[in-house]
């Protein structure tokens, strides 16, 4: 290894060809050197995925940690899937983070790495508890029913990180983002999230003149957050963040929309002028979960939100232009191995003024 390269700090970032993932790779590609979401002098970025080892698996983990010695890592793999995905197994959800989660913070500890910052979600709340849901209120009550398997795994993060801390001294953190949509999302019809399904089911509607059928009665609220928007507020979070306390991260409260405003928009932008209807046969899961995005707005001293309307229409024209690469679900070149990727952050520079970044220097 060169000088040069031994000088450089590595973040990992797990779930990278997801769709947070994929934008924090965007993000990270095409922000300015040294800008507050670029890459620094003297980082390597390495973007992981399930292919590059299965983090459910200890020595694999181990291995990750032991090949890239990373000084952080943004970790975002996880098995993830939309209400009815969760409806249906709910073990598997359980166990297959449960096991994720658990070998990424141990094998952590173990290589030394300065610094993790998980992601949770918003499911992980009660689902009785007084609104808007803020950072203190995870641990007040049950999580709702539909995915209790995925709630309680991602919860336990927040249970593991403080431990590792009391016992270790580490700097593990969390952060829980609301509903996330934007490109490279899975846009499976059964076992995607709302956004996505809805933008396959409208895009197939349209093609094959048959009817566009949105589940549940489209009564429930949801906070929904760009995909590139999320991916800055999580280079935020590793440059300046070093509190064991989750940290929301999402747009205002008072930007909570329904599911039928969601599925007229889709409608809108798709240009669909079929038949439209609601399956109230369909779950409508938990009706709301507002949550506060308070905390981090006071310590980043706000930030500009993409309009939903403007991130809808980058996610739409990205879908129909990348249809075959994206994960319908169905046999395509996503399937075949040519899935939509954004393109690789060049290498950094190998020095930094900024290197010494309290969150990234790899002695403190
Ligand atoms: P996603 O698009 O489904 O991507 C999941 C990522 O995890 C993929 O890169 C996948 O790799 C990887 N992965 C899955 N199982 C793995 C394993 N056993 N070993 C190694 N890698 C594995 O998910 P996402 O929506 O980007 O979610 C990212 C994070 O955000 C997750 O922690 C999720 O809980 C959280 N989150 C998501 C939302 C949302 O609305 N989507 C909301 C709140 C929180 P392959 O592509 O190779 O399979
Ligand atoms: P949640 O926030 O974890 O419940 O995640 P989802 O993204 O799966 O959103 C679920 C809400 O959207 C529920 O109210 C569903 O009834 C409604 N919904 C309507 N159509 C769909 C669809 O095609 N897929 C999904 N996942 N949800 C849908």
């Amino acid at each position: 290894m060169s000088t040069s390269e031994s000088q450089q700090v590595t973040i990992v970032v797990t779930g990278a060809s997801g769709l947070v993932g994929s934008a924090i790779k965007q993000v990270i590609a095409t922000e300015p050197l040294d800008s507050p979401y670029g890459r620094r002098r003297g980082e390597r970025w390495v973007f992981l995925r399930s292919t590059d080892g299965d983090l459910r698996d200890p020595a694999q983990t181990d291995a990750m940690y032991a090949k890239y010695k990373p000084v952080a890592v943004i970790h975002l793999a996880a098995l993830v899937g939309g209400l009815f995905n969760n409806m249906r197994h709910n073990l598997t959800f359980l166990r297959e983070n449960l096991l994720i989660n658990d070998n990424i913070l141990w094998s952590a500890y173990k290589h030394n790495t300065k610094k993790v910052i998980s992601c949770l979600s918003t499911c992980v709340f009660p689902d009785k508890v007084e609104y808007p849901l803020t950072e203190a209120k995870i641990h007040l009550g049950p999580p709702h029913s539909s995915n209790f398997g995925y709630s309680h795994a991602k919860r336990m993060v927040d249970v593991q990180n403080r431990a590792y801390k009391e016992e270790f001294g580490c700097n593990f953190s969390s952060a829980i983002p609301t509903n996330v949509f934007g490109p490279y999302d899975n846009f499976d019809l059964e076992d995607s999230h709302v956004i996505p399904g809805l933008m396959h089911k409208c895009y197939l509607a349209k093609k094959n003149g048959t009817p566009f059928i949105v589940s549940g009665t489209g009564k429930p609220l949801r906070q929904f957050i760009y995909s590139l928007d999320l991916a800055k507020l999580f280079i935020w979070m590793l440059r300046e963040y070093d509190s064991v306390e989750p940290l929301i991260l999402s747009v205002g409260e008072d930007e909570e929309i329904s599911i039928k405003e969601v599925a007229d928009a889709i409608v809108r932008e798709m240009g669909f002028t079929g038949e439209y209807r609601f399956d109230t046969t369909k779950s409508d899961g938990q009706f709301r979960k507002p949550a506060s995005n308070a905390q981090i707005m006071s310590l980043m001293g706000g930030f500009k939100f993409t309009p939903f309307d403007v991130a809808l229409h980058e996610t739409v024209k990205w879908f129909e232009e990348n249809y075959d690469g994206a994960r319908t679900g169905f046999k395509n070149s996503a399937t075949e191995g040519k899935r939509a990727q954004p393109k690789e952050p060049e290498p950094t520079p190998p020095s930094s003024p900024r290197a010494d970044s309290k969150a990234l220097n790899a002695s403190t």
